[in-house]
Parts: C-alpha cells; sequence; structure tokens
C-alpha cells in the first residue's frame, strides 16, 4: 500500500461541478491509496500537517485520465492496408485477400498468450505515459472461445503488471468470424449460449458490448446479447449508430446500458432515451478522423438532453491506431467542437460513468488517488496542444510513478 503523503504547491482541476472545479495552491492529502483531504493548501487540517510532502512545483493536478473504449490487446497492425489503399487498392479487393478485420483475427488467433501480452503491453505503456490510471479493455478479434479467453487473459495480466485498472469487456459480437459465414444467428447462438457462460464463469469480463451495424450485426442479435449479459449480470454497452441509424442508442438505453458509443448517426429520439437511461454517450473522434467521416455525432442534441459525454481512444488497428487520449480532447474539440472543460470531463468524470465506476474520475475526498502531474499552467492547455506529452507524473493509488 502506498505511502501517506501530502501534494503541495499545485493547481487542482478537481472536475466537480460544470467546469474545471479550480482550486488555485491547493493540497491533497492522501491516505490507504485515497484521498484522505483536499482544498486550498491554507486550510489544510493540522492532522495531515506532518505527513511527508511532494512538491508539485506549481504543477497543475487532474484526475488520472480514464480511457473507456479500447481495442488494445491485438496482435499485428494493417499499415500495410493502409499503404494499399491510398495507393488505389479497392477496399473489397482487400478484404477478399483476407485483409480488414479479417486480417486482425488471423494474427490475434495465430499470437500466443505472450506475444499478444508483449505487442499490447508497448501500447499499454503509451497511454500510460500521458497520465491514463484506467482503461478498458475489449475482447473482439478472437472469435471463439478460447481466443477470446486469451484476449480477456491477456487483459486481465496487462493490468497485473502495470500501475493501472483495467476494466474488461467482452465483445464477442464484433464480427462474424469465416467459419460462420451466412450463418450470423447460429453465431450469436454460440457467444451467448457457450462463450459468454464460461467467461463470466471465469470473471474474465467487466461487461459485455456488440457492434449493431449494417455490416456487423442486427438490433434483434444485439438484444440477444444483452439478454444473454443480463442472465449473468453483467452490464452492457454498445458500438452505435457509427455507419447507419438502427437505432443502436435507443436499442442500448432500452437495456440500461453503461454506454452507446461512436453515435454519429444518432437520432434525436435516441439521444432522449439515454438521456432517460442515464446512458454515457462515449464519441471517438480518432476513428472518425481516420475514417474521415463527415457526420457529427448529435452534440447540441445531447448537451440539450444533458446526456454526459466521454472522449475515447478507440484504439484499435482497423479504424483508429492511436494510443493517445491527449490527441482525442484537441480532436473532440476541433472536430467535435466541444469545449476543453467538456473533453477534460469527458477523459475523467464522464469516462468512470461510462465504466460505472464511481470511485475516480474526480478529486474528491474518499475517491481513489489516482492524478496526473501536468506542465501547463491552465487545464484548457491539455486540449489545446496537440503532440506535445505535458505530463511529469502520475499517482496511481497514491504512488507516484519514477
Ligand atoms: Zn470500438
Amino acid at each position: 500500500m502506498s505511502a501517506n503523503a501530502v501534494w503541495l504547491n499545485t493547481k487542482l482541476a478537481t472536475m466537480v461541478g460544470e467546469g474545471y472545479g479550480k482550486i488555485d495552491d491547493g493540497a491533497i492529502a492522501v491516505d490507504q491509496g485515497r484521498i484522505a483531504w483536499l482544498g486550498s493548501r491554507g486550510d489544510l487540517p493540522a492532522e495531515y500537517r506532518k505527513l511527508p510532502r511532494h512538491d508539485c512545483g506549481g504543477a497543475l493536478i487532474t484526475p488520472g485520465l480514464i480511457d473507456c473504449h479500447t481495442h488494445l490487446v491485438y496482435a499485428g497492425n494493417r499499415a500495410a492496408e493502409f499503404e494499399q489503399r491510398l495507393q488505389g487498392a479497392r477496399y473489397e479487393d482487400i478484404a477478399r485477400a483476407g485483409g480488414g478485420i479479417q486480417s486482425t483475427v488471423t494474427a490475434t488467433r495465430a499470437a500466443s498468450e505472450d506475444e499478444l501480452l508483449a505487442q499490447s503491453a508497448k501500447r499499454l505503456s503509451a497511454m500510460i505515459a500521458e497520465g491514463v490510471t484506467t482503461i478498458e479493455i475489449k475482447s473482439g478479434y478472437g472469435l471463439d472461445l478460447a481466443n477470446e479467453l486469451k484476449i480477456l487473459r491477456t487483459a486481465r495480466r496487462l493490468a497485473a503488471h502495470s500501475s493501472v485498472e483495467i476494466s474488461t469487456t467482452f465483445l464477442g459480437a464484433h464480427a462474424l468470424p469465416p467459419e460462420f459465414a451466412g450463418r450470423a444467428d447460429d453465431y450469436i447462438a454460440e457467444v451467448c449460449d457457450h462463450m459468454l457462460p464460461s467467461i463470466a464463469a471465469e470473471a474474465l469480463a467487466d461487461a459485455v458490448d456488440a457492434f449493431c451495424e449494417n455490416i456487423a450485426f442486427t438490433p434483434a442479435q444485439t438484444a440477444r446479447v444483452f439478454d444473454a449479459a443480463k442472465r449473468f449480470g453483467l452490464p452492457v454497452k454498445l458500438h452505435a449508430d457509427q455507419l447507419s441509424d438502427s437505432s443502436g442508442a435507443a436499442l442500448a438505453a432500452q437495456y440500461g446500458a453503461l454506454s452507446a458509443d461512436h453515435l454519429e448517426c444518432t437520432s434525436a429520439e435516441s439521444v432522449r432515451a439515454m438521456a432517460q437511461a442515464g446512458t454515457v454517450a462515449v464519441l471517438l473522434p480518432g476513428a472518425y478522423y481516420f475514417l474521415r467521416e463527415t457526420r457529427l455525432p448529435p452534440i447540441a442534441e445531447l448537451r440539450a438532453q444533458r446526456v454526459p459525454i466521454a472522449i475515447s481512444t478507440d484504439c484499435n488497428p482497423g479504424t483508429s491506431p492511436c494510443t493517445s487520449l491527449l490527441l482525442m480532447l484537441n480532436m473532440a474539440c476541433t472536430l467535435f467542437r466541444m469545449t476543453p472543460a467538456e473533453a477534460l470531463a469527458g477523459v475523467t468524470r464522464n469516462a468512470a460513468l461510462a465504466l460505472g465506476l464511481n470511485d475516480r474520475g474526480q478529486l474528491v475526498a474518499g475517491m481513489r488517488a489516482d492524478f496526473a502531474l501536468w506542465d501547463v499552467r491552465h487545464p484548457a492547455e491539455l486540449s489545446y496542444a496537440f503532440g506535445a506529452n505535458p505530463c511529469v507524473a502520475r499517482v496511481f493509488a497514491g504512488d507516484r510513478d519514477d
């Protein structure tokens, strides 16, 4: 367990309330890995004044960043395909030659668990270096029981090896594996009746997700996956309305989903359903950018209905080969016209909500002592600059990385 200490000479962005919840010249007292007290330095209670002190040198402290939607565990990459397409190859030809998601499934199935761990650990390190303290990792490149188990076990092992918390999501209904070509309903039965029970028995998933889209699974098939998740008491999330409006977000809301993600084509009606259900909107500007989409998620409607908005990398080899949550802050502002305060809330407070975690995402007494120190004067700088990493230190459950 971490050493109890006080962090002084810092500006705090607590992310409590509407804006940044700033406290100038603040202090944080940490006890047993939790925030025991925070406020203005002058108000520090006597009981904490004798604790060891960390001088932050004026650095900004925010809650540790939370990346709430990633497909970080996979093997290989799709750079060759990226290059072929820019040289003029057609997507259909690449797919027919085993490219696209199928190439990642093939590479991931072929990789041993240790190889998968080694490749994924590099991506995780890049994220941690930018102040991330909690990350969600989905399966979905195995598409059979043995390989989905391998991915989820790898995610759990990554957590054991790093100072980061990992929330795992079973995404068996990500794509149709080749051995089930033309038999999507049979594959959904496999996901619900065979894969999910085994994964739940090993407690390898904290949530269940699906890809509801005309190139993936129908709303009816998605509902079957959600019903199965319910039987195991697992919360659900959904890749919804990314390329077309299939009322995926409304379906997610109907099941009380933690989040509906992507949402480029979501209707105002579905946004209202999300608001009523308390479902978080997870927006993924990296995929929007990489696919050169032009249809924006319904930001104005989400704001009007007060749906919490989270921002994430969607780290994956096909549509968002990105490990920078800081870059996503910038893209949320430039591409989606969100404010820097909204963007920062999207990778802290609202990202915690999207994972159903109520002990992090804000600097509040009683919450986990997960925070990041930044060499910036104002929190808007985190969204403003891109390609820079001003993270100078990270504190995980009260322990500082060195
Ligand atoms: Zn995704």
